[in-house]
């Protein structure tokens, strides 16, 4: 198999294969016939595989195989083999591999940046963003020693000692969304491993090559064999893992139904789950705000990495009489956005992540004008620097004077078109975004210092902006929003991602003293 992480084919060559990574190693064959004897129901399956493409060219780049129960059963098998020792080594073993690791993504960040723009799209710049912002996460991982600490009382009854220590959960289990094929696996692995457990990544399967370029630099860091394995496919394999009696708990990040199906199908078959969902995050600006600010943040936040994000603007609330003038300064600033290939220096905007999902976006803009919005910018006629006539183009767009009823408003786009809904006042602007069922971010753009505290508390929202458009914690404190945006209770990272990775004993002690004795069937109480 050539190397996920290697170069392109040259013309006339198939295109490379990328396949899992199971048990410090490429997945071969061979692997998923050494099933454990206890479940013979997990046999080797027909080869099925799915088309990656490059969205700059529309061309294939690339076949990824996708996993059997077979595949993810081997890959479950070997973590759980490795949780034995891994779950045993030291607080120092498993800190000094995660130091390497760091050091080992901060060398290769240029090359893994470069895979994540091949098959996502997004620009240069935007791809090494979300490489240093997953290493942040692993860097707070790197700390786990002080946060696995636990308490200690002296003498909680006459020379009882009282202890509380957090220990590993087992084989974890990571299903991600294509739009950080990096970060946000990188959200949930380095805890779940510093904490002692083993994991599964199944990565989406439109660019996976990110989680076998990861696979490979956890293996030069010295990680045994089994502790970090990567499971390709789409739901024949999450069906597997959720379904999978040795997974203990499954992280997931991707869209509001797969979040509640993945929540509801993991709490039933017993396992620990977080799953977070989709968005619809509102930035607020107030009359009092400075507009051009503003201008500039609602298009950074809302045409970065061509809205597909999670934490994207995609509804600014003007409150009256803003929305005239803030309008005008967005127009201008959406004209001169270059749009372009990831691989172009001069590009600020990549092309989507497929054909289907940029027809999907698309669709959009004709139905918004259908209901009543104003076209202010079709990005449909936005020009292309560079890049093939067939790569998955839409420039940005803004829809302006929607309402909550249409569709371009409720639902979630996840493509750069930004809608504008005209508020009479911060009471409806609140009410608008309290009303909406996803609540993962949102933004208040003012100069009114009680006005930003208030919406701070009185936002249901789980991440919150303050003249900052897109609000992402950072790695020590916990990402995750509220409502449909969250299934579980436990955000990532943070204190959260350790609490999530680990449960909690208590332990009392006594050591047999000669004054102590004799039976006592009471309940324990202190004397
Ligand atoms: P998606 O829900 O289609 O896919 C996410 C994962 O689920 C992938 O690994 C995919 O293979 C798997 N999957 C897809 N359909 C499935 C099914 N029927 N059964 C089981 N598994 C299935 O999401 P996506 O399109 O890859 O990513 C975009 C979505 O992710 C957006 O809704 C975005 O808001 C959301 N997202 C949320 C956050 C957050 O923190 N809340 C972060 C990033 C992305």
């Amino acid at each position: 198999m050539t190397s996920p992480s290697g170069g392109a084919p040259g013309a006339g060559l198939p295109p490379r294969r990328i396949t899992h990574w199971i048990n410090g190693r490429p997945w071969s064959a061979e692997q998923s016939a050494e099933q454990p004897a206890e479940q013979p129901e997990l046999q080797p399956g027909a080869l099925r595989q799915g088309e990656v493409y490059d969205p700059a060219t529309g061309r294939v780049a690339a076949v990824v195989d996708f996993a059997s129960p077979a595949e993810a059963g081997a890959a479950v098998a070997a973590a759980k083999a490795a949780f034995a020792s891994w779950r045993e080594s030291s607080l120092t073993k498993r800190t000094a591999v995660m130091f390497a690791f760091r050091e080992l993504v901060k060398r290769d960040a240029a090359a893994l940046a470069a895979l994540i723009s091949s098959e996502h799209g997004k620009v240069a710049a935007d791809a090494a963003g979300e490489v240093a912002r997953g290493l942040e996460v692993v860097e707070f991982a790197c700390g786990v020693p002080h946060l696995l600490k636990g308490g200690f009382s002296e003498n909680v009854s006459t020379r009882v000692d009282s202890y509380s220590i957090r220990q590993p959960l087992g084989v974890a289990v990571g299903i991600t969304p294509f739009n950080f094929p990096a970060m946000v696996p990188m959200w949930m692995f380095p805890i779940a491993i510093a904490c002692g457990n083993t994991f599964v990544l199944k990565p989406s399967e439109k660019d996976p090559s990110a989680s076998v370029k990861i696979a490979e630099l956890w293996a030069e860091a010295g990680l045994p064999d089994g502790v970090f394995n990567v499971v390709q496919g789409d739901k024949v394999a999450v069906d597997a893992l959720l379904g999978h009696p040795d997974v203990r708990a499954v992280s997931f990040v991707g869209s509001t139904p797969i979040a509640r199906y993945v929540y509801q199908t993991g709490t039933s078959a017993g396992k620990r789950v977080q799953a977070l969902g989709g968005a619809k995050n509102h930035m607020v600006v107030l009359p009092d705000a400075d507009l051009d600010l503003a201008a500039d943040a609602a298009v950074s936040a809302g045409f970065g990495s061509a809205g597909e994000r999670c934490m994207a603007i995609s509804v600014v609330a003007a409150v009256d009489p803003a929305g005239d003038e803030l309008v005008e300064k967005i127009k201008d600033r959406v004209a001169k956005l270059q749009v372009g290939p990831g691989s172009d220096e001069r590009s600020e905007m990549g092309p989507l992540v497929t054909g289907a999902h940029r027809d999907k976006v698309a669709g959009y803009l004709d139905t918004g004008v259908k209901e009543g919005a104003t076209l202010a910018v079709d990005g449909r006629v936005h020009p292309v620097i560079g890049g093939g006539v067939d790569g998955f183009w839409l420039g940005p767009s803004v829809l302006d004077h929607v309402e909550p009823a249409m569709s371009c408003y409720a639902d979630e786009i996840f493509g750069p078109v930004l809608c504008v809904v005209r508020v009479p006042s911060y009471e409806s602007a609140l009410g608008l975004v309290n009303a909406n069922p996803y609540g993962n971010g949102t933004a208040i753009f003012t100069n009114d210092g009680g006005a930003a505290r208030r919406f701070a508390s009185q936002i249901e929202v789980g991440m919150i902006g303050i003249n900052v458009p897109i609000p992402v914690p950072m790695a020590y404190y916990s990402f995750g929003g509220w409502k449909n945006s969250l299934f579980g209770d436990t955000h990532m990272h943070g204190t959260e991602g350790v609490h999530f990775y680990t449960r909690g004993k208590v332990i009392t002690s006594r050591w047999l003293d000669p004054s102590h004795g004799g039976v006592n069937l009471g309940f324990p109480v202190n004397a």
